[in-house]
């Protein structure tokens, strides 16, 4: 491509709200332009670098022996109301009526539709496995669209959808595509690991998340310093603590604490180590249809993990609520404890069974029970909510956690048979039985990659596009356009990479050298060779956009040596 035909509109102005280095120069340096909140058009090089990756996925996806489809991006309401996800996923679904008054749907995710496709014309297990997968628009009307491509409400996703007849099939399918999306990273040149996930209301062992590694990332990973083990928090666990505080030895008692209330305050006033105060947090549940205030038990060294609290309850949502809402259930704020289940629903922490010597509130203003014995509540519901901690013991060796974040590229989900048995998707099993299908489900944010490539790969003047995701491979800058040697080399080069099939730029610009430099540098070719003064003697030079340097090659090396470097 000739630089002076092609539509590139650089700018040195980042959109007002760009906060991530991604969003800044995915923009500035002329990938992609904002419509609307959450919505983006993909110039030329943003168009080249989601076929790049695509093309990766697809490479990838055919050598596992997946198959590409494409489904319909407007999906009936009626499949959203018999999977029961039209109210689930809620305000997310884009809702719409058609002339004939039908409502329908954009999709977020495939599951319904692709369940639906096949029910019915597969039917039996000789036909079984089937992986299907497409690389397709998405809308989802998140309540937050942000960070440019990170996440907008029409995105990019690559889904994909198994089909088997038993549980063990389908392990050996998910095993092969986490394979699969390694790889499919790895080609990517991304820094990123596999970690346990949530797996929500549905539930299973089987839901791993694809972290690419970088500051920016949403999710925060735990991980272990000595084993594999990584989880998002969300889904992380621990094993039992070993170096535990000194018990505080007394009688179990009814303690005047005036106006203490927060861990700190306890911690203070009785001279005791947080694993012995006993925190509760209370928040609202919120259900499909109502809502209930639930308290929330845990140690007062741990926090409440959000997304395990939503588990523990099957609630939609976990919201605060008002000291004024606890006190019209007769619950005292600063002074709450877990002995008057009656007035709300009590999940307990696991890590307080049958804990000895707590302290916790007695229900009662300006008082706390002391030496308190949690095994008189072994009816008392307990559930794993509370966040694991740096330096909590790894759950499976004895190395030690620790913090990092991540950006969710992908998630891979053992679904089992939720969908098929909502949606009457079966097959005859070798019995002649009617058995609902067996699933995986596979999914890949294709422009979230876009994004996450850069969040990982920049400096301070732009992008830094790793081999395989940059849309050219080599830019060639003729300094000068009005030196006739300049121009012939740069001619003759761009016509010789052209032919080895090496995707090149030809900057034949009639700009200054210093501003077509920073120009790509801020589109970040891995490669530019630069045609300049030194020709007269001979020389150009090749500079590395990653590392950062320039050397001098003779002219009549430089084909070369630019192959050698690619
Ligand atoms: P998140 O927790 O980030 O909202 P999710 O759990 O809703 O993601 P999935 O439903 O598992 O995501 O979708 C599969 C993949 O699609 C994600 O791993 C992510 O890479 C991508 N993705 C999801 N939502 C968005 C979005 N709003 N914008 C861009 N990519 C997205
Ligand atoms: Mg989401």
């Amino acid at each position: 491509m000739r630089r002076s035909r092609a539509f590139i509109p650089t700018t040195k102005e980042a959109p007002s709200d760009a906060q991530l280095a991604s969003h800044i120069y995915l923009s500035r340096a002329g990938f992609v332009s904002q419509v609307a909140s959450g919505l983006y058009n993909y110039m030329p090089l943003g168009k080249r670098v989601i076929k790049k990756i695509e093309n990766i996925i697809n490479e990838e996806m055919h050598f596992a022996g997946a198959q590409e489809v494409e489904l319909s991006f407007v999906t009936p309401a009626d499949l959203w109301k018999e999977s029961g996800r039209i109210e689930k996923f809620g305000k997310e679904l884009l809702r719409f009526h058609d002339r004939k008054e039908n409502m329908f749907v954009l999709g977020p995710t495939h599951e319904e539709m692709m369940v639906d496709m096949v029910r019915n014309r597969v039917t039996s297990y000789k036909q079984l496995p089937l992986n299907l997968y497409q690389i397709k628009t998405k809308f989802r009307d998140e309540a937050r669209p942000r960070f440019g491509l990170m996440r907008g409400r029409e995105f990019i996703m690559k889904d994909g959808y198994s089909f088997h007849s038993s549980v063990e099939d389908m392990d050996r399918e998910f095993d092969a595509m986490e394979a699969a999306y390694k790889k499919i990273l790895t080609r990517l040149g991304l820094d990123f690991r596999i970690v346990e996930a949530d797996s929500g209301a549905i539930g299973g062992s089987g839901s791993k998340e694809l972290m690419v590694i970088a500051g920016s990332g949403e999710d925060t990973i735990a991980i272990c310093d000595t084993c594999e083990y990584g989880a998002n928090v969300e889904a992380a666990s621990r094993s039992g603590r070993t170096n535990i505080p000194e018990a505080p030895i007394a009688e179990f008692n009814k303690f005047k604490t005036p106006d203490v209330k927060s861990i700190e305050d306890l911690e203070n006033f009785f001279k005791v180590d947080g694993y012995y105060i006993m925190k509760c947090v209370a928040k609202r549940a919120v259900y499909e249809e109502e809502s209930e205030i639930v308290l929330f038990f845990i140690r007062g060294c741990d926090n409440l993990q959000k997304v395990k609290a939503q588990n523990a309850t099957g609630a939609l949502d976990i919201v605060d609520v008002s000291e004024e809402e606890l006190k019209e259930l007769g619950i005292v704020p600063g002074f709450i404890g877990p002995l008057e289940q009656a007035k709300a629903k009590h999940v307990i922490d696991i890590d307080l069974k049958d804990a000895k010597h707590m302290i916790c509130g007695a229900n009662e203003e300006n008082y706390h029970f002391i030496n308190v014995d949690m095994s008189v509540m072994d009816e008392a519901y307990y559930f794993d909510i509370a966040e694991v901690n740096e330096g909590d013991a790894c759950p499976c060796c004895d190395g030690k956690l620790s913090f990092t974040k991540g950006i969710e590229v992908g998630h891979i989900f053992k679904l089992g048979t939720t969908y098929s048995s909502a949606l009457k998707a079966e097959f005859l099993d070798e019995n002649g039985k009617a058995q609902p299908f067996v699933m995986g489900t596979y999914g890949m944010g294709v422009s979230r990659l876009v994004a996450a490539i850069i969040e990982q790969h920049h400096d301070e003047n732009g992008c830094i596009w790793t081999k395989e995701s940059s849309p050219y491979m080599v830019n060639i800058m003729i300094s000068n356009v009005k030196d006739d040697a300049q121009v012939t080399l740069g001619e003759e080069l761009y016509a010789q990479l052209q032919k080895a099939n090496i995707e090149v730029m030809l900057d034949d610009r009639k700009e200054r050298f210093g501003f077509k430099m920073k120009d790509a540098e801020l589109i970040g070719f891995p490669y530019t060779i630069i045609i300049g003064k030194e020709l007269e003697n001979g020389l150009v030079q090749i500079f590395d956009r990653r590392a950062n340097t320039k050397t001098d090659i003779d002219k009549n090396m430089i084909f070369s040596k630019i192959i050698e470097r690619i």
